[in-house]
């Protein structure tokens, strides 16, 4: 169902980003890897022939512009957008400074417009798929992410947004909303006896692992959810169904 299909996923260079550009590389996908560490992309793409290494920085409309264009000739063209890339932030908003605020929602909510946009633009009347990368933080709070919880419910609702306008030239817009999964944003905490604590608050009582996102990513990327658009797909173990 992937072979020869031409993606793009941003913040490939590690995580969530990094594993499921290699998921859909290895089912035969063309896959434009993006972020602004160089060297972890060209590292990849020595690895797996299907992967094409861009450096992009989300927080900058110009390299947005020149990185997606970079992307849709590398590929020949654009069928699907992973748009992953986000920073964290943690501070009890009392103390969050105004630089922080800015960036948090700079990358994690106007960056993936921008990249949305630029894709979408690249997709034409052809249409083509975009799944954005929320959060449970986008439905639900926790003391010190306010910042980031702010910018996740921003893209819950943006991804409506865009579905709504874009349906009619074939582009489906969803999100992902994953739980907790150990990555380099946050493994140090969640390995902390306060990171261990949340295990309770998770029916399954346990994190994600990243192979839990492939299924859900196949199934809004593809044909197989060709009448889904404007969703957010938790994938989080039953952690926003918990009991009070
Ligand atoms: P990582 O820190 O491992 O990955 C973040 C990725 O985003 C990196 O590849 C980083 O690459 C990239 N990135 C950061 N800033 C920019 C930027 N300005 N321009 C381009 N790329 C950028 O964390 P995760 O894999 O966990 O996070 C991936 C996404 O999943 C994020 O949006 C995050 O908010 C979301 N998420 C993660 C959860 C988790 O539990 N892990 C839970 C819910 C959502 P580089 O530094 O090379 O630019």
């Amino acid at each position: 169902m992937f072979e020869g299909k031409k993606l793009l996923v941003t913040g490939a260079s590690s995580g969530i980003g990094a594993h499921l550009a290699l998921h859909f590389a290895g089912l035969g996908a063309r896959v434009a890897v993006a972020a602004r560490r160089a060297t972890a992309l060209e590292a990849m793409a020595e690895k797996q022939p299907n992967l094409a290494p861009i450096t992009l920085d989300v927080g900058d409309p110009d390299s947005v512009r020149t990185g997606v264009a970079a992307a849709v000739e590398a590929l020949g063209g654009l069928d699907g957008l992973i748009n992953n890339a986000g920073i964290g932030l943690t501070g009890r908003a009392s103390d969050v400074t105004e630089a922080d605020w800015s960036a948090v929602i700079d990358v994690n909510l106007s960056g993936v417009f921008r990249v949305a946009q630029a894709a979408a633009r690249a997709m034409g009347q052809r249409g083509g798929t975009i799944v954005n990368m929320a959060s449970i933080l986008g439905f639900g709070v926790q003391p010190g992410v306010a910042a980031y919880a702010a910018a996740k419910a921003g893209v819950v609702h943006l991804t409506r947004a865009l579905a709504l306008e874009w349906a009619r030239q074939g582009i489906r817009v969803n999100a992902i909303a994953p739980g907790y999964f150990p990555t380099d944003m946050n493994r140090d905490y969640l390995e902390s006896p306060d990171g261990q604590a949340y295990l309770k608050a998770i029916p399954m009582r346990r994190f994600g692992r990243l192979e839990d996102l492939e299924g859900p990513m196949e199934l809004l990327l593809s044909p197989k959810g060709a009448y889904i658009t404007g969703i957010t797909l938790p994938v989080d173990g039953g952690h926003l169904c918990r009991a009070l």
